[in-house]
């Protein structure tokens, strides 16, 4: 049986696609945007986290580490990732709970059988599983095995990505989906790749496919302070929606939730006290898309 690496099985979730569903975070992304909420999703391997602020230095994580991969700098736990082997042992031994280990391997069973315990919640609210990341296409042969086991329970899968995958991959992928919650970032290339470190034309290839071949697909767009949140880039990404014949889009304010995981990965994070987007502020932003003939909607 394949296993994947998994960051977080979410219950109940609300916001990943319709009704109750159980959404699935898969490990490692192709993107680096730097508004990202979910920073531990982007590397593929496991990852060891520490939080300052519930350190009392006493040290034992040093003395336990089998790889000496783990020391004292600046008054800073420092993990040497070159040296870690994930073994986890100072994570169970930091009576603190300072340490965290981020991604776990999973077998496609185990997860199965986490999502087959809210089926009927599924059932009464017309939702179902949500595969989410980083990029589930990340990790291409054990999501495939885990969407097609998922099908034989006549489950509703979902996935939200970014698109960025090689178009022979995304058309073998696609189709196995339910509902595609399309992540659209901007229409110039230039700027998508200043704001995620990729450029957007494989993206926008695939998006264009996608709707071509009549798969169920929602594009979204993260609205995102000093990115896309100007008119301009509104009249360009509806222009770009019109181009590619989608009809609906949703905006995704943005929302301020993943300061705290930076500081635990000693990350600088861009949008550090940024303030969170509202419904309201985006008026104007929504109608450049509704004067197109778009379904623009939050
Ligand atoms: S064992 Fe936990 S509390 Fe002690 S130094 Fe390590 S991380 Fe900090
Ligand atoms: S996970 Fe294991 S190898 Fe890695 S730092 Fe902790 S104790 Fe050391």
């Amino acid at each position: 049986m394949k296993t994947g690496t998994i960051f977080n099985i979410q219950k109940f979730s609300i916001h990943d696609g319709p009704g109750i569903r159980t959404t699935i975070f898969f490990k490692g992304c192709p993107l680096r945007c730097k508004w990202c909420a979910n920073p531990e999703s982007q590397a593929m391997d496991q990852q060891i986290l520490w939080d300052h602020k519930k350190c009392i230095r006493c040290l034992q994580c040093i003395q336990i580490c089998p790889q000496h991969a783990l020391s004292l700098v600046k008054d800073q736990i420092h993990i040497d990732e070159t040296k870690c082997i994930h073994c986890q042992a100072c994570v169970q031994n930091c009576l603190q709970s300072a340490l965290s280990c981020e991604g776990e391997k999973q077998e496609i069973d185990k997860i199965v059988e986490i999502a087959l315990q809210d089926k009927d919640f599924y059932e009464e609210s017309s939702g179902g599983i949500t595969i989410s990341g980083g990029e589930g296409m990340a990790q291409p042969e054990f999501l495939k095995d885990l969407v097609k086991e998922l099908k034989k329970h006549d489950l509703h899968v979902a996935i939200e990505t970014t698109g960025y995958v090689e178009p022979s991959l995304f058309q073998e992928l696609a189709p196995l989906f339910d509902l595609l919650l399309f992540d659209v970032k901007h229409y110039d290339s230039h700027k998508h790749y200043q704001g995620t470190g990729v450029h957007n034309e494989k993206i926008i290839q695939n998006l264009s496919w996608a709707l071509q071949n009549n798969l169920d697909v929602l594009p979204r767009i993260p609205v995102i302070p000093r990115f896309n949140a100007s008119l301009q880039d509104a009249q360009g990404l509806a222009e770009l929606l019109v181009k590619v014949k989608a009809k609906k889009v949703q905006l995704l304010p943005f929302h301020q939730f993943g300061q705290r995981k930076y500081e635990m990965m000693h990350r600088n994070y861009e949008y550090e006290n940024e303030k969170a987007m509202q419904k309201e502020d985006l008026t104007e932003y929504q109608n450049e898309f509704i004067k197109k003939g778009l379904d623009c909607f939050f």
